[in-house]
């Protein structure tokens, strides 16, 4: 039987079960409260480029999500990523080679959320306040200026935990889940230089000092414009720091970024700050996905399996297969 599927969320683990559900020929509607689509998996327009302020890139370990990349791979909306890699630690700055594949949207994160969205029924800026059920087969969703959606004959809510614990309300047990998911916010900041900076490094992971990352725009497959780079705070920093102001946060951020790279930093061209309040699940899940089917009501998202990209297009995935 064809269903009438709701879906809130319009990151990679909502478009994933928004696909798998349409292709057994169901009838889906995705909902998201920003304007854009992709989630965390963001890229902003600047006229220094396409900035990817969330996601950095990806790997691959499922068979099942491997399998899908080929055909993003194919498709030319994904490529592979090799950057000249490095670590900074408390001994400083050193080269970090490894074996691992990773890919990146091409020639940007959103060009996967936006192709894989084609096709698909998205309403975007709107934010799903709650879930109503108005029979006993029925729900309709409110947003927050009281407009009703629906009736759908099942939910899936694809947001990050924090953003689920109220519309899983119905569902203690789902409630429940999700609240005890803990996640840390991050401070991201995107920095362009009309000149190229003087380095040999295209990404780092940092583990001194308030930054966890680092990545030169120009390293990534299909980029254009300035020597931008995206510079990304460790939890613990943006917790701290939660609410200092952006200008703060990129003074002190830009600061830390100088020295892993141990350069005198010419002035930037454009800064640029974006403070991730849900931005990564501090103990990733196992449950793949969430279920009360006796609501017809599901939970995913990167926070029921690993906390990445491929653990949020498997949770959709998940959750989409078990609907009943
Ligand atoms: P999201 O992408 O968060 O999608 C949820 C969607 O729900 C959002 O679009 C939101 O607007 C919407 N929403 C929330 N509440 C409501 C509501 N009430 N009504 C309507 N819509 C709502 N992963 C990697 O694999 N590699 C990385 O390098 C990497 N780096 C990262 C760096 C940063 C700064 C951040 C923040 C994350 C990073 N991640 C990385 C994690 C990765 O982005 C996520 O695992 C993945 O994108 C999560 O997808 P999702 O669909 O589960 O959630
Ligand atoms: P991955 O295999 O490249 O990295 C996993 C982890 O291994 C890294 O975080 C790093 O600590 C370490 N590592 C890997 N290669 C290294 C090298 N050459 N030198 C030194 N350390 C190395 O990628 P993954 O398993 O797909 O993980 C996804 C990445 O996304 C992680 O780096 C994670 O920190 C990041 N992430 C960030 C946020 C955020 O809020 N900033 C949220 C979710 C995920």
């Amino acid at each position: 039987k064809s269903l009438r599927i709701a879906i809130i969320g319009a990151g990679l683990a909502g478009i994933s079960a928004a696909r798998t559900l349409t292709g057994k020929g169901h009838s889906v509607e995705l909902y998201d409260k920003s304007r854009g689509s992709g989630g965390r998996m963001s890229s902003k327009r600047t006229e220094f480029g396409e900035l990817d302020m969330g996601a950095q890139y990806f790997t691959a370990r499922d068979p099942r999500f491997r399998h899908e990349l080929q055909r993003w791979l194919d498709a030319g909306w994904a490529a592979e990523w090799s950057p000249k890699m490095y670590r900074f630690d408390d001994v400083g700055l050193a080269a970090s080679p490894d074996e691992q594949t990773r890919y990146v949207g091409s020639p940007r994160m959103t060009a996967l959320s936006r192709h894989l969205l084609v096709g698909l029924e998205l309403q975007s800026g709107v934010r799903i306040v709650e879930l109503q059920r108005n029979d006993e087969q029925h729900w309709n969703l409110m947003d927050d200026g009281g407009r009703a959606y629906g009736p759908f004959d099942r939910v899936l809510v694809a947001t990050p935990a924090p953003q689920a614990v109220p519309l899983l309300k119905a569902s203690p047990n789902l409630a429940q889940a999700a609240a005890q998911v803990r996640v840390a916010p991050c401070w991201t900041v995107a920095l362009s230089f009309s000149q190229r900076l003087a380095t040999d490094v295209e990404a780092c992971f940092v583990r001194h000092g308030p930054l966890d990352w680092v990545s030169r725009h120009l390293s990534k497959p299909g980029r254009s414009g300035a020597d931008s780079w995206i510079i990304q705070s460790s939890a613990d920093w943006a917790t701290e720091h939660e609410a200092t102001g952006a200008n703060d946060v990129t003074q002190q951020l830009t600061e830390a970024f100088a020295q892993v790279l141990g350069l005198n930093l010419p002035e930037p061209d454009q800064r640029m700050a974006h403070r991730w309040l849900y931005a990564r699940s501090v103990e990733p899940c196992a449950w793949g996905a969430l279920a009360a089917p006796e609501l017809g009501l599901y939970a995913c998202g990167d926070w029921c399996l690993s906390g990445r990209i491929e653990g949020a297009w498997l949770s959709g995935r998940q959750a989409a297969d078990s609907v009943v």
